[in-house]
């Protein structure tokens, strides 16, 4: 629920040392400030970090010695000032929970990424999610942290670095070697409880999807899964957007109530960032363990599956020739491959010529299969629902095929032929050839 009205919000100042009154009790103040914002100095004396100071009193509460005091700047006494004058109190209409709420949500700050990985092998989401969650970070002015947990796993927070991390966190203990979920769960909770951040990002792939659920659950948050986009709203608050009721609206998702805030988003949604080789930063290690007694899943073998995808994964193509209910059967996807083949690309297709048992599932691109972002992706005889759209629609150039000249895949085509794709698909490919022979060098 968000407020109706936009009131002047009152200051509520920050913590500072009243000289001389300190008398060392035992770093009370700093043990019980939410936002990590107190160290103590040698003399045993606390040293308050003003921009992480949220004027929360507790500390000036729980100090016996009536040592810290809260002060105001000269534009903060100003706005008290007129506040006063105006409508006395300025939180007078925010209720005792609403304050509460503000204050636990103050607490949690940074965006991490969970980086995923399979025998030290990152998925390549991890670092899409780098790039997006950098642009967050940079939004909210806190540091983007990458958290990597496995088994012989540093070397990863380094490659975090090169894609724009500020920091990292490593948990790296071999009964982390195999993702498992318990161990996973506790390992990440564990960082969550102890460092609070605002967002957490994971990768919508089988891995992300398991241990994000299962951390959401059990920190009492929420999750909005298969984002399309991220942003920020004027609230601090993560604006995750998904496609809805079946794929008919985007709905855009606040969670204002709870921290941190969870998102997944899909491989290949968000672009891959450029990588700096010479990036660095600073690796916060937690020696969090678990017992290999206390887990119960044990893994006996890893067995690849190559069968699953058929070989393919179109995820990565370059190149993709796509075909839909246009193709009209399947014996005429070879239209489709020759024209791949030149450019050496692959073919896939839309749910209907899945559905159809012209291709199979693992070719579909939509919102029930792949998200695909080739350089080049060829449209034959698909209309453009909104399905099939929000899985290639951020590929960089789009040519679209289609004999309706209303259809809605040329709204996000970069060209549109319209015509039969009998025609212009064969015509296509041997232009290519031609081009090809001119010019052996070309692709
Ligand atoms: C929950 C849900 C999830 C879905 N997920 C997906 C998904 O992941 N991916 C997906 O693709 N769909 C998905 N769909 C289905 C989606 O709504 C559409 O039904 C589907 O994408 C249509 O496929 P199509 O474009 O191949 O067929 P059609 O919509 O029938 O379009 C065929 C097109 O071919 C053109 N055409 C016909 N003959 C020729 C020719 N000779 N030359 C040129 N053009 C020609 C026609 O003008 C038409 O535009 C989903 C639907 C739902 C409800």
């Amino acid at each position: 629920m968000t407020d109706m009205k936009k009131a002047t919000k009152k200051p509520r100042g920050k913590v500072r040392l009243v000289p001389g009154r300190c008398i060392a009790c035992g770093a009370r103040c700093q043990s019980i400030c939410p936002v990590d914002g107190i160290e103590m100095s040698e003399a045993g004396e606390p040293l308050i970090d003003l921009p992480k100071c949220i004027g929360c009193l507790k500390c000036v509460k729980a100090c016996p010695g009536s040592a810290l005091e809260i002060f105001y700047t000269p534009e903060e006494l100003e706005i008290l000032a007129k506040l006063e004058q105006t409508a006395g109190r300025a939180d007078e209409d925010v209720d005792e929970e609403e304050l509460r709420r503000r204050e636990l949500l103050a607490g949690y700050r940074g965006v991490w990424v969970f980086i995923e990985q399979t025998g030290g092998e990152p998925a390549r989401v991890s670092w899409e999610l780098i790039g997006a969650g950098k642009e967050l970070a940079t939004k909210l002015d806190v540091p983007l942290s990458a958290v990597v947990i496995g088994s012989r796993v540093e070397h990863l927070c380094h490659e975090a670095f090169a894609y724009g991390a500020d920091q990292a966190y490593l948990i790296d203990s071999p009964e982390f070697l195999h993702y498992r979920t318990e161990p996973y769960l506790d390992a990440l909770c564990h960082l969550v409880d102890r460092h609070k951040p605002e967002i957490v990002l994971m990768g919508a792939t089988g891995l992300g999807r398991d241990l994000a659920g299962a951390v959401a659950t059990r920190i009492k948050t929420g999750l909005t899964a298969d984002c399309t986009g991220l942003g920020i709203d004027d609230r601090r608050n993560l604006m995750q957007t998904r496609p809805a009721f079946g794929g008919n609206i985007m709905a855009t998702i606040m969670c204002d109530r709870f921290r941190p805030q969870m998102a997944t988003v899909r491989p290949q949604v968000m672009p891959l960032p450029e990588r700096r080789t010479m990036a660095s930063g600073p690796v916060i290690r937690s020696p969090f363990t678990v017992a290999e007694a206390n887990i119960f899943t044990k893994v006996l073998e890893i067995v690849h599956d190559r069968n699953s995808t058929g070989g393919m994964d179109i995820t990565g193509a370059e190149f993709i020739v796509s075909g839909g209910r246009g193709l009209m059967a399947k014996e005429n996807f070879h239209l489709l491959q020759e024209l791949a083949d030149e450019l050496g690309g692959v073919v896939a297709g839309s749910r209907s010529a899945v559905d159809a048992g012209w291709l199979p599932p693992e070719r579909q691109v939509g919102q029930t299969g792949r998200t695909v972002r080739p350089k080049i992706y060829i449209a034959c005889g698909i209309s453009g629902a909104i399905q099939h759209l929000v899985g290639m629609q951020d590929s960089d150039t789009v040519i679209a095929i289609n004999r309706d000249h209303e259809a809605p895949i040329f709204e996000v085509a970069t060209y549109g032929i319209v015509g039969d794709l009998f025609q212009v698909v064969p015509e296509l490919t041997a232009q290519l050839r031609t081009l090809k022979k001119l010019q052996p060098s070309a692709r």
